[in-house]
């Protein structure tokens, strides 16, 4: 039987940073080396409404204040149909920009607020000084499977994120939800909202394999046995960059 995972892309041309969309890629990559099929929609500002239970995961990337602010009034629409998704099981992987829409609300440098989805109970609030940003690189240890893996990223957000009950890692090297902050992110079962751009899976290919794995898993019933693949050339790179940032 061919085994497929269908992705939903969300706002490609809106939310897009630090090659977010290179995300997707690994994933297809990664799927297709095993022969499993990867089929990608995209959704943005008046295409025809998706329905997110239908997928097996929803990817969105981050952006500047304004193009949240644009999109935050579309994705709301979808508030019941997004619960009702990740109630399901379907797996979201939502970065920076995205990760804040999420929450209660993301409050831009100038004070002007920008209303999120309000499935999660943190907020986020951006000092009142536009050059003040939590910018650079980033590893956190976060456990996937029981296992902890340091996960490498870049972050560049003014959003300082509060009340987050259940964060993604907490941080190695870098600055995480807040300026200094001892975590990063949020983590819950089938949702990982993160600052980490990268792109965050070229980086941490076992990031990818540990989601790959958990929508296989949900949507065949099964605990899958991923074939390993040479990841050479991104553990020595990976390698590389934990030497560098060592404090
Ligand atoms: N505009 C948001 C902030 O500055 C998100 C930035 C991003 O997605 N990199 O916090």
């Amino acid at each position: 039987m061919e085994k497929k995972l269908n992705i939903l892309y969300l706002y490609p041309d809106i939310l897009e940073l630090y090659g977010d969309y290179g995300n997707i890629q690994v994933l297809k990559y990664r799927l297709e080396k095993r022969n499993y099929k990867c089929n990608i929609e995209r959704y943005s500002i008046e295409d025809n409404p998706p329905d997110f239970t239908k997928y097996d995961l929803v990817f969105a990337g981050g952006g500047a204040d304004i193009e949240q602010d644009i999109l935050s009034k579309d994705l709301i629409k979808y508030k019941d149909n997004i619960k009702e998704a990740i109630k399901y099981g379907v797996f979201f992987l939502l970065i920076c920009g995205a990760y804040q829409l999420f929450g209660k609300y993301y409050k831009d440098a100038d004070g002007t607020i920008i209303n999120g989805l309000n499935i999660f109970p943190y907020y986020t609030e951006a000092i009142n000084d536009r050059t003040k940003r939590c910018i650079g690189n980033i590893v956190i240890e976060a456990t996937l499977n029981n296992q902890k893996e340091k996960i490498i990223g870049f972050e560049n957000h003014g959003g300082q994120t509060s009340d987050v009950f259940s964060p993604f890692g907490t941080v190695l090297y870098g600055n995480g939800n807040k300026f200094g902050d001892k975590y990063e992110g949020f983590f819950l079962e089938n949702v990982i909202g993160t600052y980490l751009h990268g792109p965050l899976l070229s980086k941490n290919p076992s990031l990818a394999d540990y989601i790959i794995k958990y929508c296989l898993d949900r949507k065949y019933n099964e605990n899958t046995e991923l074939e390993k693949l040479d990841d050479t050339f991104e553990n020595l790179c990976r390698e590389q960059l934990l030497n560098r940032f060592k404090k």
